[in-house]
């Protein structure tokens, strides 16, 4: 990236969360990620220098190590002119959704330059190729077991369907999805078509289609459907059952949906041949530890009581799925064990505020940083030490259950020799596809209170409208 050749003009809107804001190149396969502030927030150009090389750490030494070499792009962090940045910036904010303009674009001269992800990685030389990718947020896929929990029904009802009501209830969306995290991750294939399909007909924001590289289906935020699904099927019947001459098949939306959701699954269920060295030195948390399908998901019920559907998970251990429900296991105690382990290290720090560096509290996120979040053990010995460990676990966990899969797709060609990894095959075309997750920064501590708040809140608004529904 040539600072002096900067043109916002070669660069487009992409979309936003709550903390980053991205556009991407028009041409090349690139995008620049930029931090949001509150306005009221003065950060120095130095602290957005380290907070973007923490995020870059913390994906190359952590999430890696976690989730696979090659599904986490770690990206580098990018200097621009100021000029270029507040033209971009103004460029850019007709173009967002209103419900996220409370924070501003952070325009101090830094930003994350990463891969585009809605375009084909495995193969960038296939760039003129039509493709297609969908972005699934799948959220938190078990339910915990911890014996801090002190309401029963969380031991019952995940906490996406909990969370549900409240969200609904607060106007952020209009319907309760009938999506449960718990299907998508239970390895068992009607229910995840289940899942796929009710993430497909309400996707708030748990779902998003690209095509070549923009936005056509999901919400952009609380805005309507851009298209519906048939609408959808129509972009996709192409990909899915290419005409022989001009004139396409007969096959109505609903198959069309149907081969998606089929091929989405198949990717998501594939077994990887990238190791992710945690997997290896890492004892497996046993993914039977809680119940693993949750009391309000829609799935057939009775389908849910024959013993197929409950048995044990069916993930292969190499699958992405796999490999980051076992990332947000990593939060053991539940935000109710974890808050009082919160409270003995501020109270500690209230004492020995020098040794926040020593905690490492703030990084650095490197070898030593993953060598401590090894320690499964939880046998609380009343230290500080135990304290962090857990605490830091937890933020880990907390990544992994906001992050983003990223399923890319585009029609494949014969002739191609192809690694047989990256081909992968529907009822009547192949497909070359990569996979990689994104959205991988590390929550912040300060955080805790917070979401221990935030839990009882959910939790109590929904035990209160189940009883309404009563
Ligand atoms: P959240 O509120 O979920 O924490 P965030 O503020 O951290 O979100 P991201 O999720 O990183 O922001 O980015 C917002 C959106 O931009 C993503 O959902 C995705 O659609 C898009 N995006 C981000 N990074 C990339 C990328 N490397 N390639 C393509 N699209 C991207
Ligand atoms: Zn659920
Ligand atoms: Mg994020
Ligand atoms: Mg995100």
């Amino acid at each position: 990236m040539e600072p002096e050749k900067m043109d916002e003009n070669e660069w487009n809107y992409h979309g936003e969360g709550n903390k980053s804001l991205v556009v991407s190149h028009a041409q090349s396969c690139v995008v620049l990620r930029f931090l949001k502030f509150l306005p009221n927030i003065n950060k120095s150009t130095e602290e957005v220098y380290q907070h973007l090389h923490n995020i870059l750490d913390f994906g190359k030494h952590i999430m890696k190590q976690f989730l696979g070499e090659n599904y986490v792009h770690h990206g580098e962090v990018v200097q621009l002119p100021l000029d270029f940045l507040k033209r971009l910036c103004l460029k850019v904010q007709s173009e967002r959704p209103e419900s996220r303009c409370e924070k501003e674009m952070d325009v101090s001269g830094y930003a994350m330059c990463l891969p585009n992800l809605t375009r084909l990685q495995t193969f960038p030389f296939l760039e003129c190729r039509p493709i297609f990718c969908i972005e699934i947020k799948p959220k938190c896929g078990f339910i915990p077991s911890s014996a801090h929990i002190t309401k029963e029904i969380k031991k019952k009802v995940c906490r996406f369907c909990m969370h549900q009501h409240l969200k609904v209830a607060k106007g952020k969306w209009k319907r309760i999805s009938k999506y449960c995290p718990l299907d998508l991750f239970s390895g068992n294939k009607p229910r995840m078509h289940f899942a796929l399909m009710n993430l497909l007909q309400e996707s708030q924001n748990n779902l998003k289609v690209f095509k070549n590289g923009e936005l056509i289906y999901g919400c952009r935020d609380d805005q309507e459907h851009f298209l519906d699904l048939n609408e959808l099927a129509h972009h996709l019947k192409p990909f899915f059952f290419p005409a022989s001459g001009l004139i396409s098949g007969p096959q109505c939306p609903k198959t069309v949906v149907k081969e998606l959701i089929h091929m989405l699954t198949s990717v998501l269920l594939n077994n990887s041949t990238d190791t992710a060295r945690a997997a290896n030195i890492m004892p497996i948390i046993p993914l039977s530890q809680g119940r693993n399908y949750c009391e309000a998901s829609h799935f057939c019920p009775h389908l849910l009581n024959s013993k197929h559907a409950t048995e044990t998970t069916g993930l292969p251990t190499g699958c992405i799925l796999y490999k980051t429900l076992q990332t947000q296991m990593l939060d053991m105690l539940d935000i109710e064990g974890l808050n009082p382990l919160y409270k003995r290290v501020e109270k500690y720090l209230a004492e020995f505020p020098e040794e926040r560096s020593t905690l490492l509290l703030d990084g650095p996120y490197d070898e030593t940083f993953f060598e401590k979040l090894k320690d499964l053990s939880l046998e609380d010995d009343g230290s500080v030490s135990y304290a962090v460990t857990k605490i830091q676990q937890y933020r880990v966990a907390m990544t992994a259950k906001d992050c983003s899969i990223m399923i890319a797709l585009s029609p494949a060609v014969q002739e191609q020799c192809l690694d047989p990894w990256s081909v992968i095959r529907s009822s009547q075309s192949s497909f070359i596809h990569s996979v990689s997750i994104l959205d991988l920064d590390l929550k912040p501590y300060e955080n805790i209170p917070h979401q221990y708040k935030r839990d009882s809140k959910i939790v109590n608004h929904y035990l209160k409208s189940i009883k309404v529904q009563e």
